[in-house]
């Protein structure tokens, strides 16, 4: 698979493979502020300062990369030094141009030269850098803002969703669910006996009625032989039917494996339900996608991206196949995102530590292209832990402080008391994860941990509080993502600790998810608390974004929405009406501050990416409308014009003239 690709690769990434090792990998109103030079020089300045806190880091930097490293830094210099003299490459004039920088300043006009921001101010000031050759744009008053920086998501998984039979996280009856898996196998039916159906973005959570049982006779009923297996877009469980359990040979007999459970029916037969590492067992009898499928996979994922405004993204589970893939959309030229990649370590990886950071410290060395430059390019600076799986119910695998709720009562009368259940033994344990963090961050790599139960988030908030004992400050980034429920008492700890949570803002609505799946299963005072961002957000923590990709839809612009008003869809109907708990909500600023500065802030990058500064990298959209004179309803309707990544436009709307 994926070794024998890397081995393949000569030319271009070759030098880069500093280091490359067959070893074995895991699996999968604002104020209008003076700029100009003063800016460039501040921008300059950041990069210094980044530059020698990385090396704090200790981080092994091959050679090559370092040199280049001294070489832009050199010519970001020069670029800075010569600003009056060189002119620019493309100029955008006339707009709304939100910078993101400290005060959220707004002003008319960018300049761009070799793929970095040589400008940021007014018309005038901005046309004295026009030369002869320089692409004048009038935005028409348009807003500009800086890219979106996407901290966690799945794109090659997003990108393969795209490409395969897709449930589309509708909301389905266990008949609508058997006649549309149907319709897949009726439209492959070239297809032979042993070849797999794989599903996509089944909203398990979102079965009508609600909690109906779905086991392996749904797929059996199928009029098929093939194995099945149905993914649920919350990416935790997994459908299989009984053929599918007989080719991973799961049987009544079969033990859990570490950080998963196999459902069993009265009988003690698997019921075919798959619950987090219990479904690597089928995953692992699939064959796997060939590296061109893979490749397929990764540019889909970008050019959707493209159209988002996403500039930057975070994969939150990388594997060696993933990386290879993102290395052959770069060779293909394709790569048109900035791509971080975050290794991922399984529990089981992680009772061997020194192992399962050389691993990941070795695939970082292998793909990793060093300091960002104008071209997009791949950045494995981090590790993916996950501590536990998801709260909502029928899954209930949210690693909680107390007990789930469940109903004493009955169907008709409900009368939902504590249960005994809290969840699973969070993957990683103290003992594990507390050394683990400390030594991934002596290899140079930085944490990012799925937490979604208040019981997870506790730990990995004691794990970071262990790893700034000997790294303090924020010379490492660490990152918890998703943290649903978290209790108010750990509110603060994010602040005091640096510890960066990263929100998947479309969650924050009413919706079958959060009112079928978990307002009962919670209780009343845990669900006035869940999906905490305003809370996280007045207890001084710097919130950072991850759409979570294809866990949800591929669409920043309603979770920019949903994180402002908290409110659904008005179309999803008047049971997901109103606001979900007693959150305030975001501001816009500090939505869009999430989505960009902070986000790039969790992925170390805040030097290069994040907002629009004389001396950071052009990565910049342009949108239809500007965002701040709508209602934050309309903000899910946004589309973006135009997405530049280093300079270069890399999506552009057919309603956008031309640049030229
Ligand atoms: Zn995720």
């Amino acid at each position: 698979m994926i070794r024998a690709e890397a081995k393949q690769s000569q030319g271009a990434l070759a030098d880069r493979m500093i280091g490359a090792r067959p070893g074995p990998g895991p699996l999968g109103v604002l104020p209008m502020t003076p700029s100009g030079a003063g800016g460039v020089l501040a921008g300059c300045a950041m990069i210094a300062r980044s530059k020698s806190a990385r090396s704090l880091l200790g981080r092994p930097q091959p050679r090559a990369a370092g040199l280049a490293a001294l070489l832009a830094f050199t010519l970001t210099l020069a670029q800075g030094a010569g600003a009056a003299a060189a002119p620019a490459d493309a100029i955008y004039l006339n707009g709304y141009v939100y910078t993101v920088d400290g005060a959220d300043s707004v002003r008319q006009a960018l300049a761009v030269r070799g793929g970095r921001i040589a400008y940021v101010g007014s018309d005038s000031e901005a046309r004295a850098l026009a030369g002869p050759h320089t692409r004048l744009i009038d935005l028409g008053g348009r807003m500009l803002m800086p890219g979106l920086v996407d901290g966690h998501m799945h794109p090659l998984e997003g990108g393969a969703v795209l490409l395969e039979c897709n449930l589309n996280y509708e909301r389905l009856t266990v008949a609508q669910l058997q006649s549309r898996i149907q319709a897949c196998l009726d439209q492959t039916s070239q297809a032979g006996p042993d070849t797999w159906l794989q599903v996509a973005n089944w909203f398990r959570e979102a079965m009508i009625p609600n909690g109906v049982a779905t086991t392996r006779a749904t797929l059996d009923a199928l009029k098929t032989r093939r194995p099945i297996f149905v993914m649920s877009s919350f990416g935790h469980s997994a459908l299989v039917n009984t053929r599918a359990l007989q080719l991973a040979g799961i049987n009544a007999a079969t033990p859990d494996p570490l950080g998963g459970r196999i459902d069993h029916d009265p009988s003690g037969a698997p019921s075919g339900i798959l619950e987090d590492a219990a479904y690597q067992k089928v995953v692992a009898v699939i064959p796997k996608p060939t590296p061109e499928q893979n490749v397929k996979a990764a540019e889909a994922a970008l050019e959707a991206m493209g159209r988002q405004g996403i500039t930057t993204f975070l994969d939150a589970m990388a594997t060696p196949e993933k990386l290879a893939a993102f290395a052959g959309a770069e060779r293909a030229g394709h790569l048109t995102a900035r791509g971080h990649f975050a290794v991922l370590i399984t529990p089981e990886e992680g009772r061997d530590i020194p192992r399962a950071v050389a691993t990941a410290a070795g695939l970082a060395r292998r793909f990793d292209q060093g300091p960002a430059r104008a071209e997009p390019s791949m950045t494995v600076r981090n590790i993916k832990l996950f501590l536990d799986g998801v709260i909502t119910a029928p899954a209930c695998t949210g690693a909680m402080l107390s007990p789930y709720f469940t109903n004493a009562g009955t169907a008709a009368q409900p009368r939902w008391v504590p249960g005994s259940h809290r969840g699973p033994d969070v993957y990683f344990p103290a003992a594990v994860l507390q050394p683990l963090l400390v030594a991934a961050a002596r290899a140079g790599l930085e944490p990012h941990m799925h937490a979604d139960g208040d019981r997870a988030v506790h730990e990995a908030l004691d794990g970071i509080a262990a790893l700034r004992k000997v790294f303090p400050g924020s010379a490492i980034r660490a990152a918890i993502a998703h943290d649903e429920i978290v209790s108010p008492a750990d509110f603060a700890r994010y602040r005091q600790l640096d510890a960066i949570p990263v929100l998947s803002f479309q969650w924050e609505k009413p919706a079958p998810d959060t009112v079928d799946g978990a307002r009962d299963y919670l209780g009343p005072e845990r669900f006035k608390y869940t999906e905490p961002a305003g809370y996280l957000v007045a207890a001084g923590a710097r919130i950072a974004y991850g759409s979570d990709w294809p866990v949800d839809a591929l669409d920043e612009w309603f979770a920019i929405k949903v994180g402002v008003t908290r409110e659904n869809d008005p179309a999803a109907g008047p049971k997901y009406a109103g606001r979900l708990g007693s959150d305030a909500g975001l501001k816009l600023p500090v939505a869009i501050r999430a989505i960009t500065a902070n986000s790039a802030y969790e992925l170390h990058a805040e030097s290069d990416v994040g907002s629009l500064e004389a001396g950071k990298l052009a990565d910049f959209i342009v949108l239809d409308r500007n965002i701040f004179r709508i209602p934050p309803q309309q903000i899910a309707g946004v589309k973006v014009l135009l997405t530049v990544v280093g300079g270069r436009p890399v999506y552009r709307d057919a309603t956008f003239p031309t640049p030229d």
